[in-house]
């Protein structure tokens, strides 16, 4: 039966969601403030990896955390005024580091971002655009054998679940990118990964694509949810309006709506940045993980982008280009041949869970809302995967991919 379903928020897992809703015939109606794919799903760097399915939360994250904080290029900032408020999300954090539940976050991630590929050449083939997804596999490297040997976990979640990779010597981290210091020494290479060479023209396109088959995308901004019976009531732009489902996919700002729905999530707004060099061109096929420096660089369509760093501070406070200009250095550092100038620099926002684990499902107390947020650093890449759980949901069907482990509920105390 064909449901009224209205999707708040237009980045990659709304859009996706409402293109598989739109599909199986439900009426859908996406509502965002900004054009579709402005949010973090426009800038991140655009992997879509099957096997990148090592947690934040690790066992000896919290031992790096001062280190990291102590150096002014490091990976990681954190608002001190905000760390009250951020406290009970450190405290999850904090459990979420343990061995098993590491080995707990890396099967989930495995599940959602399997799909990933083939759910987005499925959708870029119908949309037009499939000349945005390029299958190129993705390369790690270090330029120190201890942080290469410290980095073995990772590897070990890999190989648990069965992930293809391939431990690759100077010469050949080299051969794959030419234009790579050569103080790049230590490395592996993930064949089956892939990359979307442009999210925000992605999800622009997905979006588009939508609209042709009879979606409607609206211009506005929802202040409020409320369950009503059996059916939802949202507050937009200022006036009310009813149906029969809504689906919550507004990233970082989700947290908030949940919450008018009764359900508290430890969702933190973990900020992250890119600078994009146009027409830069280091002979670089794959996108590039700096696993000491934490950032990734990867061949977009409109110029290569350096993408990453985490700062922990309120959603809506001003960016700090100081970020930005840290990966200009590190871009500078990993290839030194290249021209780092008229660059655009962008900030965007993680919906970030402590657990590294989206949050879908139906809401705990209105079953007609169903959340779909929370994807942290692999929004993009689970985008299919979430769009599946949540069409499965809308039409009563049992979803594929086990929504249980994440479930709103399972924070507990929070
Ligand atoms: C630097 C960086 C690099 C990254 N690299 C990768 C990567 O390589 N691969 C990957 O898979 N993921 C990556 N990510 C993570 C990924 O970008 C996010 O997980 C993903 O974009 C989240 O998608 P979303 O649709 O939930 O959120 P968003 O894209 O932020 O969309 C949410 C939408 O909700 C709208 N909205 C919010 N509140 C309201 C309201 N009140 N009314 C109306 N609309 C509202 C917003 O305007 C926004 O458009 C990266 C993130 C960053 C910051």
């Amino acid at each position: 039966m064909a449901s009224d379903v209205t999707v708040i928020g237009a980045g990659a897992i709304g859009i996706v969601s409402a293109l598989m809703l739109r599909r199986e015939g439900h009426r859908v109606t996406v509502i965002d403030r900004q054009a579709p794919g402005e949010g973090a799903s426009f800038g991140n760097a655009g992997s879509l990896a099957p096997s990148s399915i090592v947690p934040i939360a690790l066992p000896g994250t919290i031992r790096q955390v001062p280190k990291w904080l102590r150096d002014p290029l490091g990976p990681l900032t954190l608002s001190w005024q905000q760390l009250p408020k951020m406290l009970p999300w450190f405290l999850h954090f904090n459990r979420a580091c343990g061995e098993d539940r590491a080995r707990r976050a890396a099967t989930l991630l495995r599940a959602m971002n399997t799909p990933s590929i083939e759910g987005y050449a499925e959708l870029l083939a119908e949309a037009g655009a499939s000349d945005l997804l390029r299958r190129q596999g993705m390369l790690h490297v270090y330029r120190r054998e201890a942080s290469f040997n410290g980095s073995a976990f990772g590897r070990e979640l890999r190989r648990d679940n069965g992930c293809e990779f391939e431990i690759v010597d100077a010469d050949r981290i080299h051969a794959l990118a030419p234009g790579l210091s050569k103080e790049y020494r230590y490395g592996f290479f993930l064949p089956d990964n892939a990359h979307l060479a442009g999210p925000g023209n992605v999800v622009k396109a997905l979006a588009a694509h939508l609209q042709r088959i009879g979606g409607v995308i609206e211009q506005a901004e929802v202040t409020a949810i409320r369950g009503a019976g059996q059916g939802v009531t949202l507050e937009v732009g200022g006036r009310t309006r009813q149906a029969d489902i809504v689906v919550l996919a507004a990233g970082h700002a989700s947290g908030r709506f949940a919450a008018q729905v009764g359900t508290h999530v430890p969702l933190a707004p973990e900020r992250g940045y890119h600078i994009q060099i146009p027409g830069a061109e280091p002979g670089l096929h794959c996108p590039v993980t700096d696993g000491e420096g934490r950032f990734v660089a990867t061949p977009m369509a409109g110029g290569l982008r350096f993408a990453g760093t985490s700062e922990f501070q309120a959603a809506g406070a001003p960016p700090n280009w100081d970020r930005a200009e840290i990966l200009a250095k590190q871009a500078k550092s990993m290839f030194p041949g290249l021209e780092v100038k008229n660059y655009s620099r962008w900030m965007g926002v993680r919906p970030s869970t402590p657990d590294s684990a989206p949050v879908i499902g139906r809401s705990p107390r209105h079953p007609g809302v169903l959340f779909a947020f929370g994807h942290g650093h692999w929004g993009l890449m689970a985008a299919p995967a979430t769009g599946r759980i949540v069409s499965d949901l809308v039409a009563g069907r049992t979803p594929k991919i086990d929504p249980a482990p994440f479930s709103a509920d399972r924070f507990g105390w929070f």
